[in-house]
């Protein structure tokens, strides 16, 4: 298959390049297109052939869901039912934005999007590619991540050219994304809302809208269950290292045996004399989410064989950057 590669300006995108991809998305093709956390890959979210054709693009398992990207609240609530009130006052909150909701799924939605659940992830991003791209085809985009299954998520049009070219009708880019980091997953099916995956909008954050409302499902991994198999891995072994213990010693430990050693370091001073890979964050955890996924890459192209991460302090949008790190460190 050919890609079809249209640039556009991701503040002021050209209508008629957008009209392009909307067109696809209206044929049943797939098309890649930046948000404010990472690079989706969508299909039109009604029709099932279409939503398939997604995970084959990305060889995804047929048990995984998508998310339903929608351009407004109006046309997420077709396709949802019995939504509690307290869900419209975080809509009025962070939408648009990286939250999603995860709702009781009604009949117009494909079983497919959902893999079979009765309940569906509904999100309204931040970007205008991605919203006007919605208008446009005017109907809901089925989407994810715009990587084969089990690569790092794209956070550049470059990524997702790398993983997707040849198989993906399309692909609209516009530079780099936001976040870097994956939206918050919040399940709104029952009180409280419980957090099924940390993400960009941090529970503290959440909580300031719904006080004593909103649970955190700990650990992230059990909640999920098959819903989070095999993500976010690279090559390298990912070792967590917390604030307080010896990052430097341990990476130059596997170094001085000849091993190929990354170092990536926020808070610690000292570093590995002997790493062939050493990133330095300086701006908290949104600098730490905004870069991981290329620190990941990057690791895998330089033959890293030992990746040594500190962990950022567990709060606020530190604990969605934990998450990801413990989840690339699962054997
Ligand atoms: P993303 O990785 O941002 O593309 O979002 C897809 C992920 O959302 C899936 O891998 C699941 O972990 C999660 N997800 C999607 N739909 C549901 C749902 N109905 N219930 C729980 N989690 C879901
Ligand atoms: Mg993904």
């Amino acid at each position: 298959m050919q890609t079809l590669h249209l640039k556009v300006d991701p503040d002021n995108p050209n209508h008629k390049i957008i009209e392009i991809a909307a067109a696809l998305i209206r044929e049943g093709e797939t098309v890649a297109f930046p948000t404010e956390t990472v690079y989706g890959v969508g299909a039109n979210g009604l029709d099932e052939k279409a939503v398939k054709r997604v995970f084959e693009a990305k060889r995804r398992p047929l048990d995984n869901p998508l998310l339903m990207h929608v351009m407004s609240w109006e046309q997420a609530s077709s396709l949802v039912t019995g939504i509690r009130e307290e869900v419209l006052l975080l809509v009025d909150r962070f939408w648009p934005g990286p939250l999603t909701l995860v709702a009781p799924a009604n009949d117009r939605v494909p079983r497919v999007v959902t893999a079979g659940l009765s309940t569906v992830g509904l999100r309204m991003p931040d970007h205008r590619v991605a919203l006007d791209l919605i208008k446009a085809a005017g109907v809901p985009v089925a989407a994810t991540s715009a990587n084969l299954s089990g690569r790092p998520s794209p956070t550049s049009a470059q990524h997702v050219i790398r993983d997707l070219n040849g198989r993906i009708a399309g692909i609209l880019s516009a530079g780099t994304t936001g976040w870097g980091i994956e939206s918050t997953i919040l399940d709104v099916t029952r009180t409280p809302f419980t957090i099924l995956r940390p993400g960009a909008v941090s529970r503290e954050r959440l909580e300031e809208v719904l006080p004593g409302m909103i649970k955190a499902a700990r650990p992230w991994t059990e909640v999920g269950g098959r819903l989070r198999a095999a993500h976010y891995r690279p090559d390298a072994r990912v070792i967590p290292v917390k604030p307080g213990d010896k990052l430097a010693e341990l990476a130059q430990a596997e170094a001085a045996k000849g091993k190929r050693v990354g170092v990536v370091v926020a808070t610690q001073q000292e570093l590995p004399t002997l790493a062939d890979f050493v990133v330095v964050i300086n701006g908290g955890p949104a600098e730490y989410g905004r870069r991981l996924y290329e620190i990941f890459r990057e690791a895998d192209s330089r033959k890293i064989e030992y990746l040594f991460m500190e962990i950022p302090e567990e709060k606020g949008l530190g604990v969605a950057v934990a998450d990801r790190i413990y989840e690339a460190a699962r054997r």
